[in-house]
């Protein structure tokens, strides 16, 4: 299964810094974690948060940080135009958009493990409240949590494929991860940990 939030070691939050770049002040949260590069992540509420491995110097933050603006703008405007941070409103077209999305992403997730729509185990989903997704090897069936589809399909398709490498490897080990970095989009640690910023 692949739990809401990872373990990890009690990160170091430093709060409110700010920067100014060409296009203009940003303020950003630092927190430093036991990770081993640095990571620009943008909530759902438009906060900045940049995390770095112990020990970084402020400089190479800044460096990172500003060779970032542009990216963070055109994500920032995106992200008051159209994300949203409170759960949508449960309608007939809603899960018409989720079954659709799901189906799509889940099939090209299969597609990459070379399944045919026989093998690939029955996707289902439901409202979960601790798990995105989960593999039954009893019933063969992989379960998304419903609130997914308020993330981008890309971390849709990242669930989908995390259940699919546990068709073959049960455990969060060395196999499964080996399996994870063949099947999954090259990026895909940081669209789990957008994912877990942002829903987490
Ligand atoms: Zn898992």
């Amino acid at each position: 299964m692949l739990p809401k939030q990872g373990k990890a070691v009690a990160p170091k939050r430093v709060n409110c810094l700010n920067i100014s770049t060409s296009q203009g002040d940003i303020k950003y949260t630092l927190i430093y974690s036991a990770r081993r590069s640095l990571a620009l992540i943008v909530r759902s509420s438009g906060a900045v948060e940049i995390r770095a491995p112990f020990g970084t110097c402020q400089e190479t933050i800044e460096k990172f940080l500003a060779s970032k603006t542009c990216w963070l703008k055109k994500h920032l405007t995106r992200l008051t135009s159209v994300e949203r941070s409170d759960p949508l409103p449960e309608t007939p077209e809603l899960e018409q958009r989720r079954a659709r999305i799901f189906t799509e992403q889940y099939a090209l997730a299969c597609e990459r493990f070379g399944m045919s729509a026989d093998e690939a185990p029955r996707l289902r989903w439901r409202s979960m409240r601790t798990q995105w997704g989960s593999y039954s090897a009893k019933t063969h069936r992989i379960c998304l949590n419903s609130r997914l589809i308020e993330a981008p399909v890309e971390a849709i398709r990242m669930v989908c494929v995390h259940e699919l490498c546990h068709v073959s490897n049960l455990h969060h080990d060395k196999a499964f991860y080996r399996a994870m970095d063949r099947y999954q989009d090259p990026h895909w640690r940081d669209v789990k940990e957008q994912l877990e910023r942002r829903f987490g």
